[in-house]
């Protein structure tokens, strides 16, 4: 199957390219499951059109070959020359560095799971739950086995989010989690008493974030979103350095002072080795319910320019509109509550980037 996609898209070109799609190396790992295929192509600078049309014409063409149901093409942002293209897999990493910077062992894998990806941002309030929540479902929507952990113990929020109202269960002495629209859910904010705020201290913080990722019947996924406590304190370093992460998803509002503490994020993750698969700019830019005008209210772009400076990928911009927030006060993220919205597209386009350059399907094949 992958040979006759990889023929088909051999024989695709544009103008402004030398050659075809494939022999210009501008396609991804091709991800195929359950008759989905997946995969993305890299749009070289100043080609955004062509590429558009690239994409329509590589997804009519390939949704015609036997056995294929639905294809998924994430256009992406050529990105720059330092970047990975794909995250290297977790088993390798462990592999070849048995301990951290700190010389403290490196975590081992976890059971079950094949990626942990961390949503982290560098201060609070820049809308890192709503993106790892409407994340986390908008992977599930393509198929993947995916699981969500708050691990945001300053301020859970993923109880308010998905709306969950029941403790999980212990059997074997092992946390149950929740499950809802179709993604399995543990948030420290379910085990808290709701008026007694609890106060942690910093190695508490982290053994307990531990037992979350370790002692919770995960069962199989393909990914565990892990909703980071916002900021690049210990307990978020010791976290980025002792669970196995495939990867960091920055999210940033555009302001300059958002962006200088999504660096710090990033630099947090760069110096434990995990590798930055991107930034998101949320509240990019004001989309008018009313008249639909798109004001840029923060000077929109700033995160994607970053990103660019930074060498690492842009994953795309999340508007500020009212949808977002009511949704999620309503407990139903937007890509579960309104799934054509352009919001939701906007999810989903990030979710296919995010997977395609996991690329779960092939763990198994080395
Ligand atoms: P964080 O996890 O970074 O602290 P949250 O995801 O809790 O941030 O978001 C903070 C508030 O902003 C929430 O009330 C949320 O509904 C709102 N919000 C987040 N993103 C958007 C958006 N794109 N448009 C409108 N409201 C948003």
């Amino acid at each position: 199957m992958k040979l006759k996609i990889l023929e088909v898209l051999s024989q695709i070109t544009s103008p402004g390219l030398k050659g075809d799609i494939v022999s210009q190396k501008l396609v991804s790992d091709i991800i195929i499951k359950d008759g989905r295929v997946i995969f993305s192509i890299t749009a070289p600078e100043g080609l955004g059109k062509e590429m558009a049309y690239v994409r329509d014409q590589a997804e009519q063409r390939i949704a015609k070959l036997d056995g294929v149901e639905r294809v998924l093409i994430a256009l992406t942002a050529e990105a720059a020359p330092a970047a990975p293209k794909t995250i290297p897999r977790l088993k390798k990493r462990n592999q070849e560095r048995p301990v951290g910077p700190d010389m403290r062992p490196k975590a081992g894998a976890i059971p079950g799971i094949k990626s942990v990806v961390a949503v982290a941002s560098g201060k609070g309030g820049v809308g890192k739950s709503t993106a790892a929540v409407n994340l986390a479902l908008a992977l599930h929507g393509l198929g993947l086995k995916v699981g969500l952990l708050d691990a945001d113990i300053y301020g859970p929020s993923l109880p308010r989010l998905m709306d969950l109202k029941d403790r999980p269960a212990i059997e074997n002495d092992r946390i149950i989690p929740l499950e809802k629209h179709g993604i399995k859910l543990m948030s420290m904010g379910l085990l808290m008493e709701e008026d007694n705020p609890v106060i942690w201290r910093g190695p508490m913080i982290v053994s307990a974030l531990m037992q979350m990722v370790r002692e919770v019947e995960w069962g199989q996924l393909d990914i565990l979103v892990l909703d980071m406590p916002p900021g690049t304190g210990d307990a978020q370093l010791t976290m980025a350095q002792q669970v196995p992460l495939a990867g960091a998803v920055i999210v940033s509002t555009p302001q300059d002072l958002a962006l200088i503490d999504a660096r710090k994020g990033l630099k947090m993750f760069t110096s434990v080795d995990v590798p930055i698969m991107g930034i998101i700019e949320n509240m990019s830019y004001f989309l008018c319910p009313k008249c639909g005008e798109t004001s840029h209210i923060f000077g929109h772009g700033g995160a994607e320019r970053e990103a660019r400076k930074l060498n690492v990928p842009f994953l795309g911009a999340i508007p500020l509109h009212m949808d977002i927030r009511h949704y999620s006060d309503e407990g139903t993220p937007i890509v579960v509550a309104k799934p054509e919205s352009e919001h939701a597209k906007i999810f989903k386009s990030i979710a296919l980037k995010v997977a395609t350059k996991l690329n779960p399907d092939t763990e198994e094949e080395e």
